[in-house]
C-alpha cells in the first residue's frame, strides 16, 4: 500500500457539537501523518495524544486541545488516507449532519494523491483486548474485519449488529449519523454540552419513537455508526489495522485503549508489520 494525501485544500466550516460554537477547519496535503494545528501548536493524532474519550475522542499536548475528531478520522479510514495537516480555529472539529458523509464528498472533490511513501498495515499475531465482560473490543488476528454489536433499552435501537468487511464504506457506513437518547441530551444541556447538537446532526431517540422528522438512514444506522467511530478511533494507528475486530457495547474509550495497546506492541517491536 502506499500512504495518500489531499491533493489539495479542503475549507470545512461549520458549529461544534458540545460548545456549538463556530468553526472553521482547512485540510491541506501533508507528509507527517495527520497532524492537527491548533493555535501554532502541532498534535498528531495518534492514540499516545488522546486526553477524553468520555463523550468524543479528544487530543492534545497539555496546552491546546481538539475535541470530536473521530468523524473526520473515520472519513479519512475510508478514503484511505494517511497523510493530512488540518488547521483548526475555534475549539471543536465541526459536527456537520452528525455523520462523515460530508467530509467525504469535500475530500472526493479535493482528490487524493500518493505521496511516494509506502504504508505497511499492521498485522497482529497475539489477542489484543479491553473491557470486561459487559462491554469490550476485540482484534485477533485474521484478515481484516470489524463486526459491531450495541443493545439498548429503548425499543427504538435495541439490539443491532453489523458485520462490516471493509468494502462500501462510503455507501454502508459514512452516512450514519450520531445518535442520543433524549435525556442524555437534556443532561448534557444541562451541563452546557451539546449546545450545537439537533435533530439536524444527529438522531434523537425518546423510547420507542425516532423524533427525527426524516426518520433514519438505515434501520440499523445506530451500529453502523459505532462501526464508522470505531473506524475512526482505530484509524490514530496511522496506517489499517489488519485484523478480525469484534465490539461489543464498546465506547471511544474502549476503542482507543485497544489501539493504545496495539500502537505500543508495535513500537516495542513485538508486532509483524507489513
Ligand atoms: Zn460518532
Amino acid at each position: 500500500m502506499e500512504r495518500i494525501s489531499p491533493a489539495g485544500e479542503v475549507i470545512i466550516e461549520g458549529t461544534g457539537l458540545h460548545r456549538g460554537g463556530k468553526a472553521v477547519l482547512a485540510l491541506r496535503p501533508g507528509s507527517c501523518g495527520i497532524v492537527f494545528t491548533k493555535d501554532g501548536r502541532r498534535i498528531p493524532a495518534t492514540p499516545a495524544h488522546v486526553v477524553d474519550t468520555r463523550l468524543n475522542t479528544t487530543i492534545g499536548d497539555g496546552m491546546v486541545s481538539v475535541s470530536t475528531i473521530e468523524h473526520l478520522m473515520s472519513s479519512f479510514y475510508g478514503m484511505g488516507i494517511t497523510d493530512c495537516e488540518i488547521e483548526l480555529a475555534g475549539d471543536e472539529i465541526p459536527i456537520l449532519d452528525g455523520s462523515a458523509l460530508p467530509y467525504v464528498r469535500l475530500l472526493e472533490e479535493a482528490g487524493t494523491a500518493a505521496i511516494g511513501a509506502r504504508c505497511d498495515p499492521i498485522r497482529i499475531s497475539s489477542v489484543f483486548r479491553s473491557g470486561n465482560g459487559d462491554s469490550w473490543i476485540e482484534a485477533r488476528p485474521g484478515p481484516f474485519s470489524l463486526t459491531y454489536e450495541i443493545g439498548f433499552p429503548e425499543p427504538a435501537i435495541g439490539e443491532q449488529r453489523f458485520h462490516f468487511t471493509g468494502e462500501h464504506y462510503r455507501e454502508e457506513i459514512a452516512p450514519a449519523r450520531t445518535f442520543g437518547r433524549l435525556q442524555d441530551v437534556e443532561m448534557m444541556r444541562q451541563a452546557g454540552l451539546a449546545r450545537g447538537g439537533g435533530l439536524h446532526n444527529a438522531v434523537v431517540v425518546d423510547h420507542r419513537v425516532i423524533l427525527n422528522p426524516e426518520g433514519l438512514r438505515f434501520p440499523d444506522e445506530c451500529v453502523r455508526h459505532k462501526v464508522l467511530d470505531a473506524l475512526g478511533d482505530l484509524w490514530m494507528l496511522g496506517v489499517p489495522l489488519e485484523a478480525e475486530i469484534h465490539a461489543f457495547k464498546a465506547s471511544h474509550a474502549l476503542h482507543i485503549d485497544l489501539a493504545k495497546q496495539i500502537f505500543e506492541a508495535c513500537a516495542s517491536g513485538g508486532q509483524e508489520r507489513g
